[in-house]
């Protein structure tokens, strides 16, 4: 029998919302279909106006709140929810990590696990605002001048938008003067129809204990007219900038950043410290965006391992190496991998910059590098992955487990991810007896992060 939705396009009803998706939309029930409504929460009697109607879910708007949840604070502006830049500023900061941590106990529950895994309360931050440390803004000319903002999420209309409410303040100050100066040499801004204009993106990281800034000007072709004026007035307004560097990308792509890297001003790296160690980092290798918060990860992770003295240890996907320096002082050696070749050189100048010298890294994918190792007849005792959002491949997690470390602490940015691979171990003779313990590296995003330490059966 073909279904119906029980719902049109442009109707309005009223509605109870009854549940918070992954994505920290409010879903609505009209008899078993489901409506998405941005900005509600569960609890809240609302009046919708039907947006969108899908043949098995659709979205609609409120137009009007008849009751609202406790857990609603004020938010701060409509665009940091439009921009998905802070789609869950509207729920309460305790709300939201408890929304997290419930995200894993509903992902394990569907799974039916043979034992229960417990989850931690989610850590949270003092102050869930202004913490991360890089901000990617596009620019775009709007009447006749530069400007930056965000696109409204899912597509490409352009909001301007001069704050944000999670990143560093200097990093909006260093945006906002940066736009200014390029604004009165009268430079383009990037027109994504017609592929032209010169300025696509500014990129700013700042480091949290130094306080170095470094701006990475996403041009779409080489030639900027005037550069060393420029860069003069703009290294005078910002003396904390103490890297400029020009990132082309000539590309009709979505991607932000482009292979060729022109150093305009000072070094091509920045400076920055994680838990008493030196991190040196590249305009295009990965760093984690929540520095506060990393420390406070890591240091969970390496207490999940404990670590002896005469342990060797895997860091896969270990990026600049941020994992692996943590770890080497406790123990004999540390092996890591990572796809990104700009990641590495950073991973292995960090750990002479740091005088350590027990420490081995590859350029490549983690998959394949844990197979080599393996049949290599390496015997880590403790493996640390750390994977982008699709989590682990089945080969890595065979591989892992044919080395058989004691232990496996798993970093995971994906719930969904992180409870499937957590059953292909369980199939490989490793168990979770410790609870899983989420850490909120994004407050007023519905991303979770969280630990889990995987041991094996004895
Ligand atoms: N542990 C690091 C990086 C984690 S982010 C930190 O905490 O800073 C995930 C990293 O995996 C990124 O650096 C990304 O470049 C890398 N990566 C993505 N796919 C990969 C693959 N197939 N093999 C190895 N590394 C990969």
């Amino acid at each position: 029998m073909k279904k119906i939705p029980p719902v049109v396009k442009n109707q309005e009803l009223e509605a109870e919302i009854v549940d918070l998706t992954y994505q920290g939309m409010g879903v609505a029930k009209v008899e078993d279909y489901s409506l998405f409504v941005a900005g509600a929460l569960p609890g809240e009697k609302v009046k919708l106006h039907v947006l969108k109607v899908g043949k098995n879910f659709g979205f609609a708007k409120v137009v009007e709140w008849l009751t609202t949840s406790p857990d609603r604070v004020e938010i701060k502006g409509k665009a940091y929810t439009q921009t998905g830049i802070a789609p869950l500023q509207h729920l309460k900061y305790p709300a939201q990590l408890k929304f997290k941590r419930q995200q894993i106990v509903n992902l394990l529950e569907k799974a039916h696990l043979d034992e229960a895994i417990p989850v931690e309360a989610t850590i949270g931050m003092d102050n869930p605002y202004n913490y991360r440390n890089k901000a990617q803004v596009p620019v775009r000319k709007i009447k006749g001048h530069l400007e930056t903002g965000f696109f409204r999420q899912g597509s490409h209309k352009f909001l301007p938008l001069a704050d944000s409410l999670i990143e560093d303040k200097r990093i909006n100050e260093v945006i906002q003067t940066v736009q200014k100066i390029l604004d009165d040499h009268h430079l383009s801004g990037y027109n994504e129809r017609e592929h032209r204009g010169l300025i696509r993106n500014i990129m700013v990281r700042r480091g949290y204990y130094s306080h170095d800034v470094m701006l990475v000007l996403v041009t779409l072709h080489e030639k900027i007219p005037d550069v060393e004026a420029i860069v003069k007035e703009i290294t005078a307004a910002c003396p904390d900038i103490k890297s400029i560097i020009q990132n082309v990308n000539p590309k009709r792509t979505n991607v932000i950043m482009g292979k060729e890297d022109i150093l305009l001003y000072g070094q091509e790296k920045i400076m920055d410290e994680l838990n008493g160690l030196k991190f040196e980092i590249s305009a295009q290798s990965f760093y984690q965006v929540n520095p506060q918060q990393t420390e406070v990860l890591y240091q969970r992770a390496i207490d999940a391992a404990d670590l002896t003295p005469d342990d060797t240890v895997i860091d896969a996907y270990c990026g600049i190496g941020t994992i692996s320096l943590s770890v080497a002082q406790k123990v004999k050696k540390v092996l890591g991998v990572e796809i990104v070749p700009e990641a590495i050189a950073d991973a292995k100048n960090n750990a002479t910059l740091n005088g350590l010298t027990n420490l081995d890294f590859e350029v490549g994918r983690a998959e394949d590098q844990m197979a080599q190792w393996q049949e290599a007849g390496v015997k880590p005792d403790v493996i640390f992955v750390d994977p982008p959002r699709k989590g682990l491949d089945a080969s890595l997690i065979e591989s892992a487990a044919k080395m058989n470390p004691k232990k496996i602490v798993y970093v995971s940015c994906n719930p969904a991810t992180l409870v499937r691979d957590i059953q292909l171990f369980m199939d490989q003779g490793y168990q979770v007896r410790k609870p899983i313990q989420p850490v909120d590296m994004f407050p007023q995003t519905p991303h979770v992060e969280s630990i889990t330490l995987l041991e094996r059966d004895e």
